[in-house]
Order: C-alpha cells, then structure tokens, then sequence
C-alpha cells in the first residue's frame, strides 16, 4: 500500500513546489524508500502540447509519449526514474474522461457534477500510480495556488482523501511565501496565515508548512508561524533561496523535513540518507576547474523555462566535465551575415534549440554556417538538427533554395519534409511524433565514440523529418547519417566527419538527462567545447602554446 503526500502552494506561483516535491522526494528515495511524483494541473488543455513556451516554458515528453508539464523534467532529473502520461494530468483530461464516460452512457438517468463525478475522476487518477504495487510514496503536487477558482475541486479531492484514508496514509505539504519588507527590515507572516486559512476553509489542513524566503526564518517567528497555522514548530520548515536547485534536498535535509514526513506517515527504520553521489555532483559543480561559453541559439530566450531541460543537462554535463558551462543565449531573429562573427566569436560551442515555425530560422541557418566554417564545435537538437541539414545542402551541395517544408512548402529542395503518415493529419494536440523511439547507430561513428553502444532509445517531439531522397546526395558531400530508426530508416543523426564535433539530432536528448546520469552528447560536447577553448588560449598566448609542445 502507497502512503500519499499531497503538495499545495499558497500567496504567489512560482515558489518551486516541483523544486520542493523533488527534493523531499529524493531525500526519501536516498533513505531506501520508492517514491513517484506526479502533477496534476488546474488548466483546461489536454495535456500543455498545444501552448506556446511563453504560455508554460517547455513542454517535457516522457519515454510513453505523454506531452507534460515541465516539473515532470525535475522530477526525472532528481530520482533518476522515468515519468509516465500517468504522472500528469489536467483539469481538461479529467472533464474529457468524465464528459466521454456521459456519451457512452456510463451515468445513465444521473446529472453528472462537479462533485461526486469530477473529484471522484481526480481521485481516482490521484491514486492510480500508488495502486500499481510499484512505490512505497507518491508525491502529489497541485498546480496552481490555493485560492484558485481552478484548482478547487484538487483540493476538494485531496480534503476527501485524507478523510477516507487512515490518518498514516495521508499528508499535506504546503509551500508558501514569507516576504521580507526591506523598508520595514522584516519578514511578513500574514500572507502564509492567509493561505492556510484559505486552505482550511476548502476543508484541507495542512501538516507542514514549507516557507520559501530570502532571509533565514528564526524560531520565534518559526514559531508565530506554527501557532497560527496551527502546526508543531518543527513542522515549520525554512526553504531560503539556494544558488542551484540541486542543493535543496540538503537544504530540505538540514530543516528535518523528511523525518517529519516520515514520522507523520509512521514509516519506521527507514535507513540514514545515501546521497554521496548527489554531493560528489553538487562539490563538481560548485567548485569547477575549468569554463566554456555556449552559445544557446534560439527564439524564445527571453523566457529561461523554454529551454528548462537544455540549460539542466548543460549544468550535468558541466559538472561531470569539472567545467563551468556560461551560456550566452543569442536571440536568433537578429543574427545576421553581417553580425554573426561580432555575435559568435567568443563561444568555445554552438547550440541551435529546437523550434517550430519559420520565425528565426534564417538567423539559425547562418549561425550554423559560422560554426561549421570556423570549427566551432556544434550541437542541433530536433530544428536544430534539421537547420544544419538545410544549411548543408544550401551552402555545401549549392542548392540555394532548400528548406524544410515546414517554412516554405514549394521549395525545390524539401531536404526536411513531413512522413506521409503525418501529410493527412489535421487535429495538433498529440499528434506529432513523440516518445521514446530505438535507434541503430554507425559503427566508428562521433555518436557511437558519444554512446558507446550501436543501440540507443531516445524521445522526440517534432512532425518533420529528413528526407532520405537526397541521403545519397548528403553522404557524398561529407554529412553522414550516424544514426537511423531501425524499423522505417528514418534519419535520426547527422554529422561531420571533418569536423572536431558537429553533430545533430533529430530527438531530444535533453529530456533524459539526470544528476546521475548527464546525458553523453551534452557530456561530449562540453568536452569539445574545452579544447576548443584551450586551442583558442594557447593561440593567443605563444608561451602557452610551446609549454603545451
Ligand atoms: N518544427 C520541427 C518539427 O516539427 C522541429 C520540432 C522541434 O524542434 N521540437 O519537425
């Protein structure tokens, strides 16, 4: 029998409750327990495949194809353990089954309502992961803030559970904000006791109260804290800001709040916290020996969470490297012939972001000239990959018009263009390709020396595809297909044998990128990114150059 903890959040979003389930998560499975995470997410779309990044950062796929909210990506980061469609759910996914089960006459002669048939769903779906015999916890976080209009049939839900489970069975955590008045030089409660009030009145009592704030907590405002909100001071947890998300668990370890978990659950000889790998990470991580500066290359820069998962298995890759990894995020609407040296020429490496729509893609295409022209190491991901297999063909084979038909359908050159299968569907949600996909990989190639291995399983998200009646063509020029999909031959990888790195993939190898296991095309290209900038080093300066000799 799971035992289930519920996540909630109060005063403002962006508190990083996925951050704060994530840790207590690990600290949990680091004390010898199974653990899953799951989210459910008060907004009405199927699932967030269909927003926009602005709308919801990234979009995170999962090896089962599910198109989820990003905190699945933390989730996975964190435990090292795949997430599932069963690990998300939303508002519209609910209403969808629900109102399905109506048509098919499943509620026959009843009127169907919020409460018993919406909550019952949600329920149901809160349960579903703990009934599979697999986890001893499932962390439940409930998008949104208490106090939501939306989110009040999850709370309702979570009120009804906590009442028909025995009291060991049943948690809530509840992430808040105490914000600290400079003017005043103080830290405020009242917005917390509003929250928890707000909270209670939907019927739900929280058992730990979990206060992100810029300043340390100390025990007599731990304490008016508690009173008021009516929960044992060492329930009152103190989340100060920390310089990565990867401290948190230690953070959340130093406060107790997996004993008091633990001890509220009656989880007994739970063993002492194995984490001598996450802290062998955190000590490369904040104590590096070497730096290299990225180029991100993309559209929606002005907005970090577009790229959530990039930027995490840049920080693994860097850490495994002992290399502080910058990213310089180079907006690509704006790169021109022109600027394109003045813009790149600091990078040790160049990676173009995948993408959708003609926007920017011009300013891509001549990014990537720039790096395979000056040797700069290169990594494409998904567009990525396709503008560097665009690039090539205009500029190496010389046909001046290729394109994807993606931005521009008459094009004499479709060198990236959609599968037949994809040509008749109309409907956008769920329908792109997506998931975990297997991929046969070139003996001798750059991706096997990366991999290590001929066979590998990576998840994509995208419609368009390399088009194999001009892969002839390609391998002659000099771009080889190192990796394709055994069953239909579909191109997966490309690369430059003549190159130091350019590679690039038509997956999205950052979607499985973990602290334990960085994902190895981020680890390889770090590492080309460290001797193209030593090279540049030792040619600016002679002395090093013949020490080196
Ligand atoms: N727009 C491209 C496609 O659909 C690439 C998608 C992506 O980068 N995720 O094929």
């Amino acid at each position: 029998m799971a035992k289930y903890i519920f996540v909630t959040g109060g005063v403002t979003s962006s508190l990083g409750k996925g951050i704060i389930a994530a840790s207590l998560a690990k600290l949990l499975q680091a004390r010898g327990l199974k653990v899953t995470i799951q989210k459910f997410d008060p907004y009405i779309n199927i699932d967030p495949g269909t927003l926009n990044p602005y709308e919801h950062g990234e979009c995170f796929v999962t090896d089962d194809g599910a198109e989820t909210d990003l905190d699945l990506g933390h989730y996975e980061r964190f435990l090292n353990i795949p997430t599932s469609q069963a690990n998300n759910v939303t508002t519209g996914r609910i209403y969808q089954t629900v109102i399905n089960k109506e048509r098919a006459g499943d509620y026959l002669g009843k009127t169907v309502q919020v409460i018993p048939h919406i909550t019952d769903e949600i329920k149901r779906r809160m349960l579903l992961l703990g009934n599979e015999g697999k986890y001893d916890i499932v962390i439940t976080e409930i998008g949104g803030t208490v106090g939501d209009i939306e989110s009040l049939p999850f709370v309702e839900a979570v009120r009804q559970l906590q009442w028909e489970m025995p009291e060991e069975d049943c948690m809530v955590v509840h992430l808040t904000l105490i914000p600290y008045l400079r003017a005043a030089k103080e830290l405020k409660t009242k917005p917390t006791q509003h929250s928890v009030r707000m909270l209670s009145q939907e019927g739900v009592h929280p058992n730990v109260i979990v206060c992100r704030t810029e300043q340390p907590l100390n025990d007599e405002l731990k304490k008016k804290i508690a009173l008021f909100c009516n929960v044992k001071p060492n329930a009152v947890i103190e989340a100060m800001d920390a310089s990565t998300i990867y401290e948190v668990p230690l953070k959340m370890l130093q406060e107790g709040l997996d004993v008091i978990v633990l001890k509220k659950l009656q989880i007994n000889g739970y063993a002492a916290p194995e984490l001598t790998k996450w802290r062998a990470f955190l000590d490369k991580l904040k104590y590096p020996q070497s730096k290299v500066t990225i180029g991100l290359i993309g559209k929606y820069i002005e907005l970090q969470d577009a790229y959530k998962s990039i930027l995490e298995s840049f920080i693994h890759a860097g850490a495994i490297n002992e290399c502080k990894v910058q990213i310089v995020n180079v907006h690509s609407e704006f790169i021109t012939d022109d600027n394109v040296k003045e813009k790149l020429k600091d990078l040790d490496g160049l990676l173009v972001a995948p993408g959708f729509g003609h926007r920017g893609v011009e300013g891509k295409i001549i990014a990537v000239k720039y790096a395979r022209e000056n040797q700069l190491p290169f990594f494409g991901i998904c567009l990525g990959m396709q503008m560097a297999v665009i690039e090539f063909a205009r500029n190496v084979l010389g046909w001046a018009d290729a394109h994807s038909t993606e931005m521009n359908p008459t094009t004499n050159f479709p060198v990236i263009d959609l599968m037949e299968d994809q040509k008749n569907i109309e409907t956008k949600g769920g329908t792109m390709r997506l998931g975990a996909f297997p991929c046969d990989i070139k003996q001798g190639s750059l991706a096997h020396t990366i991999y290590g291995t001929t066979h590998i399983s990576e998840r994509h998200r995208h419609r368009w595809e390399f088009n194999n009646k001009y892969i002839t063509d390609f391998q002659k020029a000099g771009m080889v297909p190192s990796g394709k999909n055994p069953g239909t031959g579909l191109v997966e990888i490309v690369e430059l044998p003549d190159h130091p790195f350019f590679i690039g993939v038509q997956y999205h190898p950052e979607l499985k990128s973990t602290v334990e296991n960085p994902q190895p095309i981020f680890v390889h290209f770090i590492k080309a990114a460290k001797t193209f900038s030593e090279k540049k080093e030792s040619v600016k300066n002679p002395l090093l150059q013949s020490e080196m000799i």
